[in-house]
């Protein structure tokens, strides 16, 4: 059996040992099955075992709750949705609402504020202990270029109506202060987010939807899955409703293959700093820190007092392939450690003591869905480009009032029951994803170099609706 404490520094940090719950042992009818023990399947289970506490409940989980990018990722609860609001409100004007494009996507992004306050509150009402930290979002401009487009960024939130208390520019002296980042030029901050720890909100909610009644059988791989059943080597289980929550791994399902690609993103953590280091560094609002760049980066000061950090750029594998190999890449590990001494070279002489990664699931438009088709019992959610740990959670209260019939707010938001295309057969989608990384890259090295905004890069970003 594997080593699941491997998985990634959250994982080895956790109190208790990882140990599989039992699998499905044969057949089964339940009102809901539920494929995946990630955050957008547990949070699926959670509010829907809170509404209707008789609903029979169903989780089957490959390997062990919080087993995907839910255990592993940089735990920045944020308020990032995965879409721009320009592509949102284009959407939704091209499907019939004509000039409601604009108002649909303002709400989606409200309802996305209002989702990190509401991980904040389960987790505490739950007695979840997920390091839950909200200090927001720092997103600072190491190079003119970066600054040129942070504050565009800006400028760009006030002409959608959002103020001050949303978005906000720090100065170069204010940046520096809330974390010693030399060369920092300024800074673009949302306190609409929130650091914690993955590993624990990912198991410890499944301890949650266990005690509400909900069934979670671990080491039960689904083979495949309809409306109104999922086939495991061990029987099927038959229900109402079955939800796909499988997100980078839902190519290994031949119906599903090309419904969202693979892509890698992978992380590194150093050793707990000491205290002096700290007073240096400052950072003491644990705020989520990045930088301008295009290929992303992404870090965290742990509960631990440590600097975990993670960026993308891990090739495409050719046929969406996920495989356990590709959560670690030594290239990607060694750019990921020369951007963090980038932002901080007194680092040099610090331990790095893990390495691990896995992967996100990204939709041909790069706009994440989540949808409910009644007539067929199919239910699904995800294609989150790696902003998934806050909306997973809007996914998860979504799906509820979808399946249960409810009349909400959040029904009417312009991401329910949007079927994005597939993704091209090969080898175009290998041409075209690692082309594009590829030129995130060079638009990159080219900011740094001059100084100038990249066309390529503003192409790209354009292209992706970032
Ligand atoms: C390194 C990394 C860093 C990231 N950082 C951030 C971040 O800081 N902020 C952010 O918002 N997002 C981040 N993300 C993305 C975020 O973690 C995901 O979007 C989110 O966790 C997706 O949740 P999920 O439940 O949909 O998918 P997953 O967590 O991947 O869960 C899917 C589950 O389904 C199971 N499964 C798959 N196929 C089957 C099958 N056939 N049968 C049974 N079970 C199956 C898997 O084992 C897995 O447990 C990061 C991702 C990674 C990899």
């Amino acid at each position: 059996m594997k080593d699941y404490r491997t998985l990634s520094l959250w994982h080895d940090g956790l109190p208790e040992p990882i140990v599989p719950r039992p699998q499905l042992e044969g057949p089964q009818a339940v009102d809901v099955a539920i494929v995946g023990a990630g955050y957008t399947g547990l949070w699926a289970a959670y509010y829907l075992a809170k509404a209707d506490p008789h609903l029979r409940i169903a989780v089957l989980e490959k390997e062990v709750a919080g087993f995907g990018a839910s255990g592993r990722n940089g735990g920045w609860c944020s308020s990032f949705f995965p879409a721009s609001w320009d592509t949102i409100a284009r959407a939704r004007d091209r499907e019939g609402e004509r000039d409601r494009g604009r108002e649909a996507a303002v709400a989606l992004q409200r309802a996305m504020f209002e989702t990190v306050d509401e991980v904040g509150r389960v987790a505490a009402e739950e007695g979840i202990d997920a390091r839950f930290r909200k200090g927001g979002a720092l997103t600072l401009a190491m190079n003119q270029a970066q600054l040129t487009r942070l504050r565009e960024d800006l400028d760009e939130q006030r002409a959608w109506g959002f103020g001050e208390e949303d978005y906000a520019w720090l100065d170069a002296g204010e940046a520096r202060r809330r974390v010693a980042v030399d060369g920092a030029l300024g800074a673009h901050y949302t306190p609409h987010c929130a650091a914690l720890d993955p590993a624990r909100l990912a198991r410890g909610l499944a301890d949650t939807v266990e005690r509400l009644g909900v069934k979670l059988y671990e080491q039960t791989p689904v083979f495949a899955l309809g409306g109104r059943y999922a086939q495991t080597p061990n029987g099927a289980v038959a229900a109402d409703v079955v939800v796909r929550a499988t997100e980078g791994y839902t190519p290994e399902l031949p119906q599903y293959h090309r419904e969202l690609v693979p892509l890698y993103s992978l992380m590194i953590a150093t050793e707990p700093l000491p205290d002096a280091m700290w007073e240096r560094l400052g950072w003491a609002g644990r705020e989520c820190l990045g930088d301008g760049r295009h290929l992303i980066i992404y870090a965290q000061r742990t509960a631990d007092g440590r600097i975990a950090v993670g960026g993308r750029g891990a090739p495409y594998h050719f046929r969406s392939r996920v495989s356990d190999a590709f959560d670690r890449d030594q290239r990607i590990f060694s750019r990921v450690e020369a951007s963090l001494l980038g932002l901080f070279p007194f680092l040099r002489d610090t331990r790095i003591t893990h390495r691990w990664g896995g992967p996100i699931g990204i939709p041909r438009d790069w706009y994440s869905s989540v949808g409910y088709d009644m007539a067929s019992g199919y239910a699904w959610a995800g294609g989150y480009v790696g902003d998934g740990v806050g909306t997973s959670n809007l996914a998860g209260r979504t799906l509820a009032d979808l399946v249960l019939g409810r009349d909400t707010d959040l029904i009417r938001l312009p991401w329910v029951n949007r079927r994005p295309r597939p993704w091209e057969p090969e080898p175009l989608r290998w041409v075209a994803l690692n082309g594009a990384l590829r030129l995130m890259d060079l638009a990159d090295a080219q900011e740094r170099r001059t100084g100038r905004p990249s066309q390529l890069g503003t192409a790209i970003d354009t292209l992706i609706g970032a």
